[in-house]
């Protein structure tokens, strides 16, 4: 085996206690033999095309285009996935590697609960053991997602610790991975935390780069994706990363606007330096260095960290990172299900936010391939609340009713 490289620039490593050292290290070997083995390679290619429904199309997004009047834009529909994002390509791929190590059980973090549904679908499928890491908090606000995930089998257990939100589940499943290596596998969800996942993560979700770099029969000027912990955008930018083009541009969440704690931008010198949860990256942190709270409407982005791969990349400058406020996110996703019949989540709405400036900015001719992460059906409490508030509250009071006169 070539020497695997746990650092990307000053970024990444593995600061984990002592006892983290040795599963991490066999996570990695096992990683690195799988991606080498025909048999494994071939598993995940039948479960990509199979089960998730790879390839996901890649779509001209005609109207928009023709309306905004200067570049083409062409979304990626990651959304079409099984279980409605990005998220399962990675929860397959680690899914299958667990499955090949002998291990029968599973466990994740989940925040929002899209990686929980994500993992707790793969396992069903696979038949593995799944327990997932949610903060109290979390569950209250994302019960639809804790629904699907026990409806998959899975059990969802409540973190009370911390703040009870995302960065609790994490500590909450290093904790329980701690006394459980031999059986389980740690099945973490975006392009971050000690290596080998940075790495590994992004191996599995090179697959949408990977296809958008085989269906796109034209000269690609711009690839555009939200960066949360950053999987689907190092997943979508991996095949060009080693190349002058296309441009590649993240784009984080400006929340409300200015200010710590009003948005989640870690990168253009809001973040500093630090090392949370086993990697070095850039992060929000106060004088302390504790991790400060973030805000964006879209639970995905809103994550205090960044994958170190990204911090390296938007550093030298390969990346370039953008923002989009809550207001620009909700305005996207208003233009693009009035003129492409498209839902974008939330999140990838500030994706698509950024491709609209920057479609207006482009010559004619030019192209934009805009990462939809995910499918936003997932988010109708929230932009039913802010886009229809008066009939939502209606419908939600008359369903309450509704149960209550059932049982
Ligand atoms: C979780 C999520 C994200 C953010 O995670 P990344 O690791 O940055 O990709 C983005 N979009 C959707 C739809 C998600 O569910």
């Amino acid at each position: 085996m070539d020497k695997y490289n746990n650092f990307f620039g000053d970024f990444g490593g593995r600061y984990v206690p002592e006892v983290l050292r040795g599963p991490l290290i066999e996570l990695e070997e096992a990683y690195i033999s799988a991606i080498k083995d025909p048999k494994f390679l071939s598993d995940l290619k039948d479960f990509q095309k199979n089960f998730i429904g790879r390839p996901t199309p890649l779509l001209y997004a005609e109207n928009s285009s023709r309306i905004l009047g200067g570049g083409n834009i062409y979304i990626k529909l990651e959304g079409l996935a099984n279980t409605g994002a990005h998220k399962i390509n990675n929860a397959a791929g680690q899914a299958l590697l667990a499955k090949r190590m002998g291990k029968t059980r599973i466990i994740a973090e989940t925040g929002a609960g899209q990686h929980g549904v994500a993992t707790a679908s793969a396992c069903a499928r696979l038949g593995l053991e799944c327990v997932i890491y949610m903060g109290v908090e979390d569950i209250r606000r994302q019960r639809p997602n804790v629904y699907w995930m026990e409806l998959f089998g899975a059990e969802v257990r409540p973190v009370k610790s911390g703040s009870s939100t995302l960065k609790d589940a994490v500590n909450a499943a290093f904790r329980d991975w701690t006394g459980s290596c031999k059986k389980t596998h740690y099945l973490l969800g975006s392009a971050l935390g000690p290596s080998p996942y940075p790495d590994m993560v992004r191996e599995f979700q090179s697959v949408i780069g990977n296809e958008v770099k085989v269906q796109a029969d034209f000269t690609i000027d711009a690839l555009v994706a939200c960066v949360g912990g950053g999987s689907n955008a190092i997943g979508f930018f991996s095949p060009f990363l080693e190349e002058e083009d296309p441009r590649l541009i993240g784009v984080e969440a400006g929340g409300r606007g200015e200010g710590l704690g009003n948005n989640a931008v870690r990168m253009n010198d809001s973040g500093k330096t630090g090392i949370v949860q086993g990697y070095k990256s850039y992060f929000l942190l106060d004088e302390d260095g504790q991790v400060l709270p973030t805000h964006s409407i879209s639970a995905g982005l809103d994550y205090p960290g960044i994958g170190p791969q990204l911090a390296e990349l938007g550093k030298r400058g390969r990346i370039e990172f953008q923002k989009a406020t809550d207001n620009e996110a909700l305005e996207a996703l208003k233009f693009f299900a009035k003129n492409e019949g498209l839902i974008f989540a939330m999140e990838s709405a500030h994706a698509a936010a950024a491709a609209i400036k920057l479609a207006k900015e482009m010559e004619p001719g030019r192209n934009i391939i805009v990462n939809m992460s995910g499918r936003g059906d997932k988010d109708i409490f929230i932009s039913a609340t802010v886009l229809d508030s008066t009939n939502w509250k209606e419908f939600l009071l008359e369903e309450s009713r509704r149960i209550d006169a059932q049982s």
